[in-house]
């Protein structure tokens, strides 16, 4: 942080919203820039030049800034490492039951753009902004002090890179990394390739829900859109069988390896489109116990959701169909732009063209280790809600 440089001048609107707790400001509240280069850490003033803090600047993005804090103590390392601690102190309080799992969720630890997960002894790490990017070696220095790691990967292959204005880029950046690490959720093990996988690992803001499925799980069990087969492998070990669906092969292919270290031989894998094979089930008036949907994010923008309603509304309305009495739908929506509300909306809407009648048994979120901070509802995105089928 250069002092003498100008800060950076925001408008009342803005102003307003990071008073009230919310950490971004849009590139069009911004009045009047810094001279200060991307990445760097500049001052923040309202337009009578009250201070408002310190925040992370980026010229590219349309969030120019991510807010740091208003504190008068310096930002430097000390201060990273204390935000820092506290991500993993809460981890040691609430995470139980795994050793995979987010350390570290950018916005909602007050550390914004950085995401950081822990696989056993690896380390993942993502730097979304350049401000966050500036302060990778630091990241690397802190996590081998305070966890000491066998090694610490960069997934910084991530699309949102690109808007600002960083490369794409994967690597190593500390230790040796085995080229597949396995780890343990609620008793069940998964393998994963954190430098080659086509994706960044697995999906750990599921965790507690995998737990929560498992517990109502019976009987005939489907999975819709399982990738490396989260929901199945935790269904097998209560239900008679389970169909898993994904339309990738490479998905399929690491859901069979989990399936077989696990020693479950119940799980029937279908590479295909969940909304065809949904389809297909209702004709042959196929019937299930219980059912999952997790869908990729149908709406990834605000202009998107309108079409996401229908994708949602479709799958929702043909698994009740598929659904025996008293059978357990877990549907899930990860799209932030499709609040709760909204989603429970098209739930009531899919069982009333499905005439069934529904109860609504739990309504649930990401994993504790993702949490939400009230100040920002874009930090809770993940909806996973429980309904029971009379
Ligand atoms: N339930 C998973 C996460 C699902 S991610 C877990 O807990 O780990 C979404 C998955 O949906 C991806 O694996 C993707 O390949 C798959 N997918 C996307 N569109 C699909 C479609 N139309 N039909 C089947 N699978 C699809």
């Amino acid at each position: 942080m250069h002092l003498a440089r100008k800060p950076v001048i925001v408008s009342n609107r803005a102003a307003a919203h990071l008073r009230t707790g919310h950490l971004w400001v849009f590139s069009t509240d911004v009045v009047n820039g810094s001279d200060a280069p991307s990445g760097e850490i500049v001052r923040v003033v309202d337009v009578q030049h009250r201070p408002l803090g310190y925040a992370l600047y980026s010229h590219r993005s349309r969030i120019a800034l991510r807010w740091i804090g208003s504190t008068e103590e310096p930002i430097d390392r000390d201060f990273w490492r204390h935000r820092l601690v506290a991500a993993l102190d809460h981890r040691r309080r609430v995470v139980t039951n795994t050793d995979a799992y987010r350390l570290v969720f950018a916005e909602s630890d007050l550390l914004p753009s950085l995401i950081i997960d822990r696989y056993g002894d690896h380390l993942s790490l993502q730097t979304l902004t350049p401000g966050m990017e500036a302060l990778k070696s630091l990241w690397v220095e802190l996590l081998v002090d305070l966890i000491g790691p066998q090694a610490i990967i960069e997934r910084n292959d991530v699309r949102v890179r690109q808007l600002e204005g960083l490369e794409l880029q994967t690597g190593v950046l500390y230790g040796t990394p085995r080229s597949r690490q396995e780890v343990t959720m609620n008793g069940i093990r998964f393998e994963v390739d954190l430098l080659e996988g086509q994706k960044t690992g697995l999906f750990l803001d599921q965790r507690e829900n995998y737990e929560v499925a498992k517990q109502y799980a019976r009987g005939r069990a489907l999975d819709c859109f399982c990738y490396c087969g989260g929901f199945a492998l935790h269904l097998a070990n209560r239900c008679d069988g389970v169909v898993a669906i994904d339309s990738s092969a490479d998905a399929l292919a690491e859901a069979k390896r989990n399936t077989n270290l696990n020693d479950l031989t119940n799980i029937e894998f279908l590479q295909a489109n969940v909304f065809d094979v949904l389809r297909e089930l209702v004709k042959k008036k196929e019937r299930f116990n219980t059912i999952v949907l997790d869908p990729p994010a149908f709406a990834k923008s605000r202009e998107a959701v309108e079409g996401a309603i229908r994708g949602y509304k479709e799958i929702n309305l043909r698994a009740l169909r598929l659904l025996k009495p008293s059978g357990i739908l877990i549907t899930c929506s990860c799209s932030y732009h499709l609040n709760e509300e909204m989603f429970l909306g098209v739930l009531a809407s899919a069982a009333a063209d499905a005439h069934r009648q529904v109860q609504i048994l739990e309504k649930r979120m990401q994993a504790r280790d993702h949490p939400v901070l009230l100040s920002m509802p874009e930090t809770y995105y993940l909806k996973c809600i429980v309904l029971q089928v009379l």
